[in-house]
């Protein structure tokens, strides 16, 4: 599939990422909040995963049931397809998140209701579903606590599993009180910051939600091709109500859902709650499959959308990143995440999953996409504790080449343009420059000489664009002999020196 891609909405024009993490990086609060929560769950989450001695056995079997999936996607969505359909459903397919967009606000119209109450999903944020659905005058009600204090704090979700994660509790008591009232029912008098009295100031506000709504719209975590059965796991039951009570579901899923198989399920259902929540099993795990006569919806949709992920599948080192089953593990023990926040990766997908994912989804020609790629040290942190082992620091050099090559980002053909991101013309002529010494051993050879001979006269930080990295680093030394001159000298001339 292909055509315009969507990014969420209230992302739409947000700046570079050194630019929006300067800003969160200067703010204490912030830091304070992201710090405290992402060592906590850290901590829990090396403590569940430890309890098992097969992890490593469990996180390659998700890597090769991933991969097997993606590489025969077109034949297991075919499968998929057939088996919704069987069970009483109805598929859509949707290129982008416009026509996604279109086919959820038609759906909605259709059933002539102008409120829909929703499960967290990550892939309606992508496209910017509830401001679509507010255009033609349908209100979406988020259900999920922590998307519910995003929602009413008219802000944006800075983690994959804690939306909020960016608030504490007394910001949280100070917008229920000051905006529940506008969206249904107003918080208790006196609500304090205990989290008892703010998880039950949620309860009652959303529980006339979910008895007056006729539509529900959720996301998925999985989707098995061989039943048509989708998956949802959460922690509340705000989510079974979602998909429950409702007379009509509509769920909107990402392509790259999919296993073949129940049994595959078997491995992810392990895996994901103790790299997201810490928890050997979610509180609620629900499965539908498409519609029964007297139980739940009566009528079931499901989108299909594509947006940018086709093109993602279609690049080879890249594609790894559709594995992802968005546990968040790679966010909490991010040291880049962790000081700038989620807001900064100017996407849904925040942290170390988001500066390879987005710019794959949505092409590196905003200036934020463009240097998404660079939000990280390298370190390595994301990988040791994905649990579908994505390489996010290989992909993340990917991408760094291609931004800086400003070659197409696909190749099927589409040709996606990328910008090279600001100042990354000096680091083209440099690498230009290095190109031509090491293909010449000689000039290489009397290049290392003059720099050994004069290297008492090397400044101490680089000039111009280069003076931002050297102003926190040191130049190393230029040694007083090349290694190629050692080794002639001492090994009196066998092979290295030319
Ligand atoms: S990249 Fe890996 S660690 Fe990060 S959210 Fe996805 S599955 Fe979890």
């Amino acid at each position: 599939m292909s055509g315009s891609r969507t990014s969420g909405s209230t992302f739409v024009g947000m700046p570079a990422f050194p630019e929006a993490a300067h800003n969160a990086v200067n703010n204490p609060t912030l830091r304070g909040n992201l710090r405290h929560a992402t060592h906590t769950i850290r901590a829990k989450r090396a403590d569940a995963v430890a309890e098992l001695s097969d992890w490593a056995e469990l996180r390659e079997a998700g890597k090769q049931i991933k991969d097997h999936t993606l590489r025969h996607l077109d034949r297991y969505l075919v499968e998929l397809e057939a088996s919704v359909t069987t069970a009483g459903g109805t598929v859509h397919w949707a290129a982008d998140g416009d026509e996604a967009n279109r086919i959820v606000a038609r759906l909605v119209q259709e059933t002539g209701e102008s409120e829909v109450v929703k499960v967290k999903s990550m892939a309606t944020q992508e496209i910017g579903l509830n401001e679509a659905l507010e255009a033609v005058g349908v209100r979406a009600y988020e259900t999920d606590l922590a998307e519910l204090i995003v929602q009413l704090g008219k802000d944006r979700p800075s983690h994959i599993l804690v939306p909020a994660i960016h608030r504490n509790r007394g910001e949280i008591r100070d917008i229920f009180r000051s905006e529940m009232g506008a969206w249904g029912r107003p918080a208790p008098e006196g609500l304090t910051d205990a989290p008892t009295e703010l998880a039950e100031a949620a309860r009652l506000h959303l529980r006339e939600k979910f008895l007056r709504a006729k539509v529900g719209i959720s996301g998925a975590n999985f989707m098995v091709a061989e039943t048509g059965t989708l998956v949802v796991v959460e922690s509340e039951g705000n989510g079974r109500m979602c998909l429950t009570l409702p007379e009509t579901l509509i769920s909107v899923v990402g392509i790259e859902k999919i296993v073949p198989t129940w049994r595959d399920l078997e491995v992810f259902l392990q895996t994901l709650p103790r790299s997201s929540t810490a928890e050997r099993m979610n509180p609620y795990t629900s499965m539908w499959t498409g519609t029964t006569d007297g139980d739940g919806p009566r009528a079931f949709h499901l989108v299909l959308l594509d947006n940018g992920r086709s093109d993602t599948l279609a690049d080879e080192v890249g594609r790894q990143a559709l594995r992802c089953i968005r546990c968040s593990a790679c966010l909490n023990v991010c040291p880049v995440y962790e000081r700038a926040g989620g807001h900064a990766y100017g996407s849904v997908y925040p942290g170390p999953i988001g500066a390879i994912l987005s710019p794959q989804l949505r092409g590196t020609g905003s200036a934020v996409d463009a240097s998404l790629p660079y939000a990280s040290s390298l370190c390595g942190a994301c990988y040791d504790v994905c649990p579908v082992a994505i390489d996010i620091p290989e992909v993340l050099v990917h991408l760094r080449e291609r931004v800086v090559q400003g070659g197409p980002v696909t190749r099927d053909g589409s040709k996606v343009v990328l910008r090279p991101a600001k100042g990354h013309g000096a680091e083209r002529v440099a690498m230009r420059a290095a190109r031509w010494a090491f293909s010449r051993p000689g000039a290489l050879r009397a290049g290392q000489r003059v720099a050994s001979r004069t290297r008492r006269l090397h400044p101490r930080s680089l000039p111009g664009p280069g003076r931002a990295w050297s102003a926190t680093r040191d130049l190393p030394p230029v040694p007083a002999e090349s290694f190629r001159d050692w080794w002639q000298r001492t090994k009196g001339g066998e092979g290295g020196a030319q």
